[in-house]
């Protein structure tokens, strides 16, 4: 047992990620691709008993084959090559997703991630979790603790910390930074379901009752997400969900569909104060929290673990240049308040179909793409930005 005689042992790396969720591995992975030494600690066993369907971004996507990753994407990913948008139940339009999207499991993915970073010689430490962390201009330093029966306590010291520590984030709560709420809290209700129309087309439903997506998986199942308006605690079973599809999803008349699994959860609507400061930054569900359908809050986390590599990398190569901190906090917070329909750049074009207009502030966060990709969807719903660039048919 350390006592303060015995002075702990200090680990030291270069970046020490804090999480193994999938924004965790991935900024270890892309920071390790470039040759920056890291660490990687996660709280948790390596296996856990749950996993759920994850929807990859376009951006994703690409990021995944980058990183090398594209094996994994062919072996158990599900392409989806469409989404089909309803509102009042009739079809009003269906996108093409630009470069494809995929639905994966999230215990594939994040294997997959870990496999490719352990092949780099960077393997997580499991069961370890961060206590607490200090900074200064120079560095980051704090205590780590094995939660296994030892329960043996580290410091570690590293120039730069990555919190990718999701919901409950201890980085978050060491540099005291607050979640700021920008919507009522959502309940949604999941069910995979085996349906044979499950092909290459996702569904997406905007409605006063909840909006809903339907999203094709492996064999045959598919995972349809409901917004709904009762309590946690009712029960939730397969004559439900056919309540739910009779007056969400009509068109799926009279097919019989197998209930595979249910589950029933809250989604706050929240972005951090701040993003993080000094040498210490978040990602993922640390930063932000959104509701499900648009799958916005691992897809952008993805994006922000490979950009604060990139930054990473540039600052620990050029020291003494000015701090990356204010442009990652700029650029990232300028998007999620545009996920979470808190932007003062409201979507609107006089080009727009009226049914878009009407549901643009329900349909942005819905929508499966972040950046760029987000702006090409809009583009084909003509629903550019009024300031933003223009759409592709000028
Ligand atoms: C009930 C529920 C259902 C969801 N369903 C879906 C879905 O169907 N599809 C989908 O795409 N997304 C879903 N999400 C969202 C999804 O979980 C997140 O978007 C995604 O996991 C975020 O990834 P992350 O890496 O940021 O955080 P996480 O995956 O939460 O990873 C953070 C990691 O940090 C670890 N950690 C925390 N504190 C410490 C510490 N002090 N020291 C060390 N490690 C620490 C945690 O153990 C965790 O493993 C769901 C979320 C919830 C809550």
């Amino acid at each position: 047992m350390n006592t303060a005689s015995q002075p702990l042992e200090a680990i030291r790396s270069r970046v020490l990620v804090v999480g193994a969720g999938p924004v965790g591995l991935m900024a270890a992975l892309r920071l390790a691709q470039r040759g920056i030494e890291v660490r990687i600690i996660e709280q948790q066993p390596e296996h856990r008993a749950h996993s759920f369907p994850v929807v990859l971004h376009p951006g994703s996507v690409r990021l995944l084959r980058e990183a090398g990753l594209e094996k994994t994407l062919l072996w158990r990913g599900r392409s989806v090559s469409r989404l089909a948008v309803y509102t009042e139940a009739q079809r009003r339009a269906v996108l093409e997703a630009p470069g494809g999207l995929f639905t994966l499991p999230q215990d594939v993915l994040r294997q997959a991630l870990a496999a490719a970073l352990a092949e780099r010689g960077v393997p997580v430490a499991w069961n370890v979790r961060l206590l607490d962390l200090q900074q200064d201009q120079r560095l980051v330093w704090g205590r780590l603790q094995s939660e296994g029966t030892s329960r043996e306590l580290q410091s570690f010291e590293a120039d730069y910390v990555i919190g990718a520590d999701g919901y409950e984030s201890t980085v978050r709560e060491a540099l005291g930074i607050k979640m700021v709420e920008h919507g009522p809290l959502q309940t949604f209700a999941f069910f995979d379901a085996q349906s044979g129309r499950s092909g290459h087309e996702a569904q997406l439903v905007i409605a006063d009752a909840g909006c809903c997506s339907v999203y094709p998986l492996q064999d045959n199942i598919s995972r349809f997400s409901f917004q709904i308006s009762r309590a946690l605690g009712d029960p939730l079973d397969a004559s439900a969900f056919r309540e739910l599809l009779t007056a969400r999803l009509p068109w799926y008349g009279q097919e019989s569909l197998r209930c595979e699994a249910v589950g029933v959860a809250e989604f706050r609507c929240a972005l951090a104060e701040r993003l993080g400061e000094g040498r210490v930054w978040l990602s993922g569900e640390a930063a932000h929290l959104i509701g499900p359908l648009g799958v916005d809050g691992l897809n952008v986390g993805l994006d922000e673990a490979n950009e604060l590599a990139e930054r990473i990398e540039l600052a620990l190569k050029r020291p003494g240049q000015p701090s990356f901190g204010p442009l990652y906090e700029g650029k990232r917070r300028r998007q999620w308040l545009e996920l979470l329909g808190a932007s003062d750049q409201p979507l609107l074009s006089e080009r727009s179909p009226e049914w878009a207009l009407a549901n643009a502030a329900r349909l942005v966060p819905c929508l499966p793409a972040s950046g760029p990709d987000l702006h090409d969807f809009l583009d084909q719903l003509r629903l550019t930005p009024r300031s933003g660039r223009p759409s592709a048919s000028g």
